[in-house]
């Protein structure tokens, strides 16, 4: 990750900070994190060689309750990485009113290097060497980039042996080990629903919006989904692999079947009736109302920022956009819906598992689709207020509501 990205969150606060006038003192301690480590995992490959890796916890901010976060396995996770989306995770909970604080993890592998029973073993060990720094009262993680329900289910394990029967150390696990119903489609699910807020608010509604979505991953895959059936027009998707565009839009359905199921497509033009294949990288510049990067950080920036034909950007992947091209878009007038805000539908209903976990009581789906649609709305309203209070953009509001009930609670709590 380019030093630029990290800006975007840094430099929002700095001027929360400044907006709501607090003193350096207090602003030093809500940016700094409350404990991070660095572990060595070294783990017996299935030929017999030792291959050696380094797992990594950022516990941000355990001011407002537990900490609470993903674990990403990708061979570029690292400390500054890992801190940055720690600290995003304490805003974000807060904006959602959610009673955790913020942390994040990783390990720096390849999970598609390596075998099943190899990546148990790594994570089995990162469960051993973090050892009392998790635990449903302590740090909760939840899956992020290559981890999924498989590798919670293997922490479960690992720390029933260790500490006892507790469900609630991870969210994120399948169903069937006490998940929540709702739990994977819940980014894409808040994603959707703030974009339809905003299109209400700030545009011409939802109905016929022309959406591009970069990422047909988890997130961008359940926003497309769920858009399409709200009546916008979804445009063109990409993956790494590359892209589609339909400018009369692009079978959905028909998309979203061919990436559920376990024999992924080539391309997206391989799987699409409908459209003509593009490069990868300009989906960025197809001409359409909402773009919605779902895929990296870093995605915007200023080489390709001038390219972005969108009046609205919704934040679906964590901080997909650099600091300078951020800038230039707001002095163009396109609006963005932060991550902390758009994204915040997976750390919600993961909040809804670990309650469920407590009371050894599940939901229907039913139940977490209306309490993430509550609890999306009243923070929408927050933020909407906030907005047009300091008459700035989305994002500053969004930081100013998180800072004030960070800092609320540590000064309650007393240091
Ligand atoms: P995923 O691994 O399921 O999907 C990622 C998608 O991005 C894939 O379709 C992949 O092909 C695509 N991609 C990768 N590189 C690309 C590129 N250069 N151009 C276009 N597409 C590319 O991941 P996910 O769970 O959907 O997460 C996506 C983003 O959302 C990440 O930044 C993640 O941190 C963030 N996020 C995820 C959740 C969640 O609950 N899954 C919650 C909050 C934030």
């Amino acid at each position: 990750m380019s030093a630029t990205s990290r800006n975007v969150a840094e430099a929002a606060l700095e001027e929360s900070f400044e907006r709501l006038e607090l003193g350096d003192d207090i602003a030093k301690l809500l940016v700094s994190p409350y404990r991070e480590v660095s572990i060595e995992l070294p783990i017996e490959r299935e030929d017999g060689t030792i291959s050696v890796f380094r797992g990594f916890r950022v516990q941000h901010s355990r001011a407002r309750g537990p900490f609470k976060g993903g674990l990403r396995y990708h061979p570029t996770v690292d400390l500054e990485d890992v801190r940055l989306l720690a600290s995003l995770m304490t805003w974000k909970t807060a904006l959602v009113f959610l009673p955790f604080g913020g942390a994040k993890g990783g390990i720096d592998c390849n999970p598609r290097e390596l075998r099943t029973l190899e990546l148990e073993r790594l994570t089995k060990l990162f469960v051993d060497r973090l050892g009392p720094l998790i635990g449903p009262d302590v740090d909760i993680p939840a899956p992020d980039v290559g981890t999924s329900g498989r590798e919670m289910a293997w922490i479960v394990e690992r720390y029933a042996q260790q500490s006892g029967e507790h469900p609630g150390v991870v969210t994120g696990k399948p169903v069937s080990l006490g998940g929540s119903p709702g739990r994977i489609e819940a980014t894409g699910r808040s994603v959707a629903l703030t974009t339809r807020w905003v299109l209400d608010e700030l545009f011409d509604g939802v109905e016929g919006a022309r959406v591009a979505i970069q990422g047909f991953g988890n997130v961008g895959r359940h926003a497309a989904r769920l858009l399409d059936g709200m009546g916008a027009r979804i445009v063109a998707i990409s993956t790494v692999e590359g892209a589609v565009h339909a400018p009369d839009g692009l079978d959905v359905p028909e998309l979203f079947a061919a990436y559920e199921s376990s024999e992924l497509p080539a391309t997206p033009a391989a799987a699409s009736s409908r459209g003509e294949e593009i490069e990868r990288d300009s989906l960025l510049g197809v001409d359409c109302d909402v773009l919605i990067p779902a895929a990296l950080q870093d995605s915007i920036r200023t080489d390709n920022v001038e390219s972005v034909a969108a009046k609205l950007i919704v934040e679906g992947a964590n901080a997909p956009i650099t600091y300078d091209a951020d800038r230039a878009l707001t002095e163009r007038g396109v609006v963005v819906l932060p991550d902390i805000f758009a994204n915040s539908g997976g750390v919600t209903v993961s909040y809804f598992e670990w309650v469920q976990n407590q009371s050894r009581y599940q939901w229907d789906l039913d139940r977490v689709q209306r309490e993430l649609e509550a609890r999306l709305d009243r923070a929408w309203k927050a933020l909407l207020e906030r907005k047009q209070a300091i008459d700035g953009t989305f994002r500053a509001a969004a930081f100013d509501v998180s800072v004030q009930r960070v800092e609320q609670a540590l000064r309650q709590r007393g240091f």
